[in-house]
């Protein structure tokens, strides 16, 4: 058996695929694909220069293997490996890296960490008002026929600056301008729609959903941008309403309106990774014309998200909303709810909480489940998730 040794991988899930590390490798033992940047464990040495260049983090991940994964197989990652179990000698010194290591890692798979079972390193708060990201406007599309109900697909693009963004995150928008005290606004929050590899994949761009207010000041800017303004943005933010890595948990995703932007991004991500948990989504908007993404919606399979378009405001039809649906399809909703693995997303209006939440009570107690008990353990486990407005 080969002596183990300290293997240096990149995170795939969270890399942004800037390849300064690559660049900055003295001797070369960092390369990529169309997929991923690997590290060659023939030719790196530990010398650590790649480590503080990563915008990310990304880079900073070892295992004690006995054989090194190879480059076909790092290229192949879509996460990275446990911490394979490996035995080290008895007498191993205490002072012994590999065997300190190990009993790191080995001490992190027994339970004493009890991370969610959730994206686990979000990146935050690279940007802020002082040192915004400035991204140029690439796209401004409108994804609504109704002529009262502007909603926008507004694609950004941070060209050669980092910006690390997972599904589920959201960045801020500073509108130009100062208030009436002459500062500067402060950022206004919106979901990013697009997933983790860009709005195209391998761009690195990023996707909004932004629905024009009356009034509103930050919308109003973004719905009127054309291709080639430039935006200040912060960010990225948010550390919870994350998916989880793992590609077969099931996803129950509920929303309103342009609370649809984050289910965007875990559908793209999943349907880019090759995921299997399947997702069922409860998607609530007034009219057909009025819901954002319905076009391409149509076109995602089944087998991926199994669709709940629900309608409040068809004439001659009875207002539906996302709870009444659930309702209907209770005894789907108790499977996903028995199912230990179900991570559940809930994003839009506030006033979808209540309604949300009696249906739960009910489908629960079908089950034999209190709901309160049953969500508080699934939000302490990181499988329930909320994000309203
Ligand atoms: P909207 O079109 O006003 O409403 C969407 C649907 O929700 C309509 O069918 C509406 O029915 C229904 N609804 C109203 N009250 C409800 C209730 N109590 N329970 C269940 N459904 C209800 O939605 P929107 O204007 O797009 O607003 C969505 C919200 O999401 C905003 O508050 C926004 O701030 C928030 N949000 C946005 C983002 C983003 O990135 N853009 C991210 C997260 C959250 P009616 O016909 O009765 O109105």
């Amino acid at each position: 058996m080969n002596a183990p040794l300290k293997q240096h991988l990149i995170d795939p899930e969270i890399c942004i695929r800037c390849y300064t590390c690559e660049m900055t490798c003295p001797i070369e033992a960092i390369t990529h694909d169309d997929n991923n940047v690997v590290v060659d464990a023939d030719i790196c040495n530990g010398c650590m220069d790649c480590i503080p260049v990563c915008p990310t983090g990304s880079i900073d991940e070892w295992r004690v293997v006995n054989t090194p994964y190879t480059l076909e197989q790092q290229f192949e990652f879509d996460e990275l490996p446990d911490q394979e179990d490996i035995e080290v000698a008895a007498d191993a010194a205490d002072d012994d890296p590999i065997a300190a290591l190990l009993a790191e890692a080995h001490k992190g798979a027994g339970g004493v960490s009890k991370a969610p079972a959730t994206a686990a390193k979000p990146t935050i708060n690279m940007y802020n008002l002082g040192k915004p990201a400035m991204m140029k406007v690439q796209g401004n599309y409108r994804l609504t026929d109704d002529p009262d109900h502007d909603v926008r697909h507004i694609i950004l693009d941070p060209a050669a600056l980092p910006f690390p963004v997972l599904e589920g995150q959201s960045v801020g928008i500073i509108p130009p301008g100062v208030d009436d005290e002459g500062k500067a606004h402060l950022p206004r929050l919106y979901s990013v729609s697009s997933p983790r590899d860009g709005e195209r994949p391998g761009f690195h761009n990023i996707s909004l959903t932004v629905k024009r207010e009356k009034g509103g000041l930050a919308s109003n800017f973004l719905c009127d941008l054309e291709q080639g303004a430039e935006v200040a943005v912060t960010g990225p933010f948010g550390a919870t309403f994350l998916m989880p890595s793992q590609p077969d948990t099931p996803l129950l995703l509920i929303c309103t309106g342009t609370g649809s932007a984050p289910m965007r991004a875990f559908t793209m991500q999943r349907q880019r990774a090759g995921a299997t948990g399947g997702m069922t989504m409860f998607f609530g908007a007034r009219t057909p014309e009025s819901l954002p993404y319905f076009g391409p919606l149509k076109k995602v399979p089944e087998t991926l998200l199994k669709q709940h378009l629900v309608f409040s405001r068809i004439p001659g039809q009875d207002k539906e909303y996302v709870q009444d649906r659930m309702m209907a399809y209770a005894d789907d909703v108790a499977a996903l709810l028995e199912n230990p693995k179900t991570h559940i997303y809930i994003c839009g209006l506030a006033g979808m909480e209540d309604g949300v939440e009696r249906a739960m009570i009910t489908i629960a107690e079908s089950i034999g489940h209190p709901w309160g008990t049953l969500r508080d353990a699934m939000r302490d486990e990181g499988r329930y998730h909320v994000e309203t407005y």
